[in-house]
């Protein structure tokens, strides 16, 4: 009988992707089928190879208890048929988690399995909410405690006179739905009103929340600022202190919703810096990168390529997709010894340099008409240039090479523009849900734009949608369709255009302060 493969049930960290284990990526890496549940950040799914199968749990039935046996019966079925599956839950998977329950059934059925654990959402919220959980001054002890216990207990395995008299701080998982109920527990059986407390909301993602108050004021607090699950409560002298460490928070974009609108295989860098800022990042491809429908013209000039002094890239997918055909035809770099290289701007430069190879000649602004320019300098008459591009695209650099030298012009990729665009991103556009709009070449800019309904585009003359363009020559084309551009990128890469965002959400914030807290005195209040 085949071996039957490892089962792995994964901790998913509580959203942030960093927080995810080394272990945790490796056994997405290497899945066939994830199974993940519902508050598993969906940029996590990008560890696992395009062809896996990515099934969320809430597909398998409209609550928790529904979902129990199906979840079972999937992990078992896929094991047996040889897949390798990953069953991917929040924050660590036997805090609250129901682990235990899922490697029990593995286990009874004889399939191997591994428990990979995660960072649960306590320690998550805790560090991005600056909240030492046992600071040395105040706790010397901390419970994690479910505030959701099981309605067909007979009775409740919390003992709550104990609790309340717990000699550190509390985290209550789940409680948001019984806050008033915890709450009165905690006091009746004698807790402080004014121990500070804290709710921590969608803790390590761009849209967390956190509310700071007193253990009485907690119920009216929560319901008249809106707070609901996934939160976690935290109760102890503790939550005094985060003023000072609350980091995440103060991150530049920290809350700002901002759409990436690159193609999906390159949006990944963008993503992550926009995480890494606190913003909360969207995707939205609206073109695609793809072989060229006919590879002829790029073999001839492969198999021609002594006939050429300089080969030009215009991208970073240029650079990957003339590289792949040069082996592909069965060649290696040595092919290209003879030639000067040329790209456009530095992350092609950094792409090429990937692959080993030094460009001699990087504009110092990065914009075709400047890479012409800079060509121009050092290309003697005569000489024959290679152009490697996209399938479309402006003319500007064979136009004004062509007058001096040769240019041969190859279209190593081709650029589709994405129809079937992602309808909830659609939508929280439409609702006024996200801010920025980065667009990062004139291609997607226009794309982008004849895809927007009156609603968004109302939007956007209203400035509640902020455009922000990545050249000058982008903008231009953008202003030539009707609308106005918020902010331009001074230098004309994707980390540029994350800088204009940057630049324009600290002029908006400058001398306002986005919290603070009642335990905090008046002197001390950051600025
Ligand atoms: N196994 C998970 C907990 C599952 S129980 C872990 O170890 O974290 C689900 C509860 O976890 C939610 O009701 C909420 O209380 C908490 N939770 C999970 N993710 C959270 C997040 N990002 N922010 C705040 N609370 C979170």
């Amino acid at each position: 009988m085949p071996k039957i493969p490892t089962v792995y049930l994964v901790g998913a960290g509580p959203g942030y992707p960093g927080l995810l284990t080394l272990r945790a990526a490796e056994c997405l890496r290497q899945a066939d089928l994830v199974l993940y549940d519902k508050l598993v950040s969906p940029w996590l799914l990008d560890f696992a190879p395009a062809r896996a199968e990515r099934r969320c749990v809430a597909e398998l039935g409209p609550s928790h208890d529904e979902r129990i046996v199906p979840i079972h019966e999937t992990m078992i079925a896929a094991a047996l048929a040889g897949k390798r599956v990953v069953r991917l839950k929040g924050g660590d998977p036997c805090i609250f988690g129901r682990g235990a329950e899922e490697a029990e059934v593995l286990a009874k059925a004889g399939i191997p399995f591994e428990i990979v654990p995660g960072v649960t959402a306590a320690l998550g919220a805790a560090a991005f909410a600056g909240i030492s959980l046992t600071h040395r001054a105040c706790a010397s002890a901390v419970a994690f405690v479910t505030g959701h216990e099981n309605p067909n207990k007979p009775e409740s395995m919390l003992d709550w006179h104990a609790l309340a008299r717990f000699p550190g701080t509390l985290v209550l998982y789940m409680g948001m739905s019984r806050i008033e109920r915890i709450v009165a527990s905690l006091l009746s059986e004698g807790k402080d009103p004014a121990t500070p407390t804290a709710v921590v909301q969608n803790a390590t993602l761009g849209i967390q929340r956190t509310l700071v108050t007193t253990l009485a004021d907690l119920p009216r607090r929560t319901r008249e600022e809106g707070f609901t699950a996934p939160a976690l409560i935290i109760v102890g002298p503790v939550v005094a202190r985060r003023d000072d460490l609350a980091w995440f928070e103060r991150r530049p974009l920290f809350g700002r919703r901002v759409l990436v609108t690159r193609p999906r295989h390159q949006a990944r860098g963008m993503i992550d810096r926009l995480i890494d800022l606190g913003a909360v990042p969207f995707l939205l491809p609206i073109v695609e990168v793809r072989e060229p429908a006919n590879w002829k013209p790029v073999d001839d000039a492969i198999h021609n390529l002594l006939a050429y002094d300089w080969l030009v890239f215009t991208s970073a997918n240029g650079v990957h997709a003339f590289l792949g055909r040069l082996q592909q035809t069965g060649r290696d770099l040595r092919a290209l010894g003879h030639l000067q290289l040329a790209t456009i701007g530095p992350r092609t430069a950094d792409t090429l340099r990937e692959y080993r190879l030094t460009p001699d000649l990087v504009p110092t602004r990065y914009q075709s008409e400047d890479l012409a320019a800079a060509l121009l300098t050092k290309i003697r008459p005569g000489q024959r240039v290679l152009l490697a591009r996209a399938d479309r695209g402006r003319d500007v650099l064979r136009q004004q090479l062509s007058v001096v030298c040769t240019v041969e012009q190859i279209a190593v990729y081709s650029q589709i523009d994405v129809i079937e665009t992602d309808e909830e991103v659609m939508n929280a556009l439409r609702r006024g849900e996200i801010e920025f709009v980065t667009l990062t070449s004139s291609n997607i800019a226009k794309g982008f734009l004849s895809q927007l309904d009156e609603t968004c585009q109302q939007r956007i003359h209203l400035g509640e949608i902020k455009l922000v363009s990545i050249s000058s020559v982008t903008s231009a084309d953008i202003r030539t369709l009707g609308f106005p551009i918020t902010a331009e990128a001074t230098e004309a890469t994707s980390d540029g255009v994350i800088d204009a965002v940057v630049g324009l959400v600290s002029t908006q914030s400058e001398n306002t302060s986005t919290f603070s807290s009642p335990f905090r005195k008046q002197s001390d209040r950051m600025t």
